[in-house]
């Protein structure tokens, strides 16, 4: 079924009951959505359902499914998007929590990703790691393919 926050249509229903649909989405995870909710997603802008995105993310870590309906949908979706500093910092860290040993090489494929720092445009995560790279945190191996330097994983 589509989610209404990124539109993507591969996302999972896990329950329905009530007016308030569970699902399961490749990029936001898990979370609930009823009442009127969908249709003001469906209308709002990418750049604002993005920034629901990273919201998501940031409850799912702790373990909730949080919920979007009438009650906050006005509120996140006047929520601002996150500053790039605390994006390019959220990546490093997601990296240096991979890297569980030094020099692995990882790769900035799942679509978690986006969610987590804020974008529902996979490439953007290309200018955040190219921020990284600039910086000397994280090292180009080969074939789509990043290492967190010993700078990296001090600054993450
Ligand atoms: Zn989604």
């Amino acid at each position: 079924m589509e989610c209404p926050v990124c539109f993507d249509t591969g996302a999972r229903e896990v329950d329905s009951a009530g007016g308030v649909v569970e699902l399961d989405c490749k990029r936001c995870g898990p979370f609930r959505y009823g009442g009127g909710a969908w249709e003001e997603l469906k209308k709002a802008p990418e750049n604002k359902r993005a920034v629901i995105a990273s919201r998501l993310w940031d409850q799912n870590r702790f373990g909730s499914v949080p919920t979007i309906d009438e009650s906050n949908v006005d509120a996140l979706l006047s929520m601002q998007p996150l500053p790039f500093l605390e994006r390019a910092k959220r990546l490093l860290i997601d990296l240096a929590e991979q890297s569980d040993r030094l020099g692995k090489p990882l790769q900035l494929s799942s679509p978690r990703l986006d969610a987590m720092v804020g974008t529902l445009v996979h490439n953007d995560l290309a200018h955040i790691n190219q921020f990284l790279l600039d910086r000397g945190w994280i090292e180009d191996v080969v074939g789509g393919y990043w290492k967190v330097t010993g700078g990296g994983l001090i600054s993450g």
